[in-house]
């Protein structure tokens, strides 16, 4: 299906109809294990962890919507992650941008440091403080873009051409652009990591992760991996990743043209310092992000208030159609504050140093009508400055 367009891949690739029924939706195969011709002879799936058609069905899709060759499903966005790590040992150094989720911070500075894997960050949107950063035993650098909750454009291209001039993979979280604006094994990349459990599954109700490569030997490392440690993905939620995989396309277009008037809107409020989104011209990363993103800046925005921890905290617990929760893409439309919440887990000088600062308020745009969305930010701002 190489050849077909996005739109059409996200609901056919890897989704044919059953072959035994004809349905048109492929069955959920909820079997762990699976009947073998003879003793010591192999089907295509014996043991679901090893294999299973639903979670395979997912992969198929995944793979063709990030351009890559194959794909892998966990059970979480940070199972994913995890798995990547445990492609490195004692001794090795994982270089990260700054601008990360705060779950991979915490993977990477509190469990991965146990085996001896050294880990630093550096701003992934400063290509020489990133190129400073690198060290002979550099072996993989983790970038996000756009990052989160800063907002900040990394290029991609430019960042693969440094991790293979040092000897290093560059591997992608690119949850936030979604396969819709950003593909970046295209550009370059050597991995794409997906929380699924955000604009995959779209709908709040799956934890899911992935990751797609086009490179047949590293795909055979990382099924290795996930094979020997365990963190599948279910059938059951595979099955909903694949469910809303269909409407990908048509979601994230509008919920990012709905978060660019809502930027739009906020950037012209008295009650707000600054805002941080792509799209808008002012944002210093808005030329690449032109360039690196297809159809939009994406659903994501934060912004500052002014005042501090506590005016921030007032506009959050104060909106009525947001709710106050972490997590994003999903089509209801989500506020929250990092510095109490999504980034708690980062020690409080490292996310301050990393720009995160108390009055920052990060926003998930969902599908909901834009009037209505901005109505309630300007009624929790009124309130924050009453
Ligand atoms: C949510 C998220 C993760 C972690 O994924 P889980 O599915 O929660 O384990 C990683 N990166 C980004 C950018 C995320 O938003």
């Amino acid at each position: 299906m190489a050849a077909m367009q996005f739109r059409t891949r996200a609901i056919h690739a890897g989704q044919e109809s059953d072959a035994a029924t004809g349905a048109i939706v492929p069955p959920i195969h909820v079997a762990s294990t699976f009947a073998q011709p003879g003793a010591g002879e192999w089907a295509r799936y014996d043991y679901s962890r090893s294999g299973n058609p639903t979670r395979k069905a997912l992969e198929t899709t995944l793979a063709s919507l990030e351009a890559g060759t194959a794909a892998l499903a966990f059970a979480s966005g940070m199972a994913a992650t995890h798995c990547v790590t445990m492609l490195f040992g004692h001794g090795d150094h994982i270089l990260a941008g700054a601008d990360i989720y705060g779950g991979t911070y915490r993977l990477l500075h509190k469990i991965v440091n146990r085996s001896g894997i050294e880990a630093s960050l550096a701003p992934s949107s400063d290509l020489a403080a990133l190129a400073a950063a690198f060290q002979p035993n550099t072996r993989l650098l983790w970038i996000e873009s756009p990052g989160n909750p800063l907002m900040s454009v990394t290029d991609i291209a430019a960042c693969a051409e440094l991790a293979h001039q040092r000897g290093a993979l560059l591997a992608v979280d690119n949850t936030l652009a979604s396969p819709v604006l950003t593909r970046p094994l295209e550009l370059g990349a050597d991995i794409v990591m997906h929380s699924a459990t955000k604009y995959i599954g779209g709908h709040s109700d799956v934890l899911g992760g992935a990751l797609v490569v086009q490179d047949q030997a590293l795909y055979d490392k990382l099924y290795f991996v996930q094979n020997a440690t365990g963190a599948v993905m279910g059938p059951f939620d595979a099955f909903l990743c694949s469910r809303g995989l269909k409407t990908i396309a048509l979601r994230v277009r509008e919920q990012s043209r709905t978060a660019h008037e809502l930027a739009q809107f906020l950037a012209g409020h008295q009650r707000v310092q600054r805002v941080l989104y792509p799209g808008l011209p002012e944002h210093p990363g808005h030329e690449i992000a032109q360039r690196q993103m297809q159809g939009g800046f994406g659903a994501m925005l934060s912004f500052e208030v002014k005042g501090d921890y506590a005016a921030a905290k007032r506009v959050v617990e104060s909106t009525k159609l947001f709710q106050l929760a972490v997590s994003l893409g999903a089509v209801e439309s989500l506020i929250e504050q990092p510095a109490s919440m999504s980034h708690a887990s980062y020690d409080r000088q490292d996310r301050l140093a990393n720009g995160i600062s108390d009055g920052l308020i990060r926003v998930s745009v969902g599908l909901e009508a834009v009037e209505d969305l901005r109505d309630d930010l300007e009624q929790a701002l009124g309130v924050a400055g009453g």
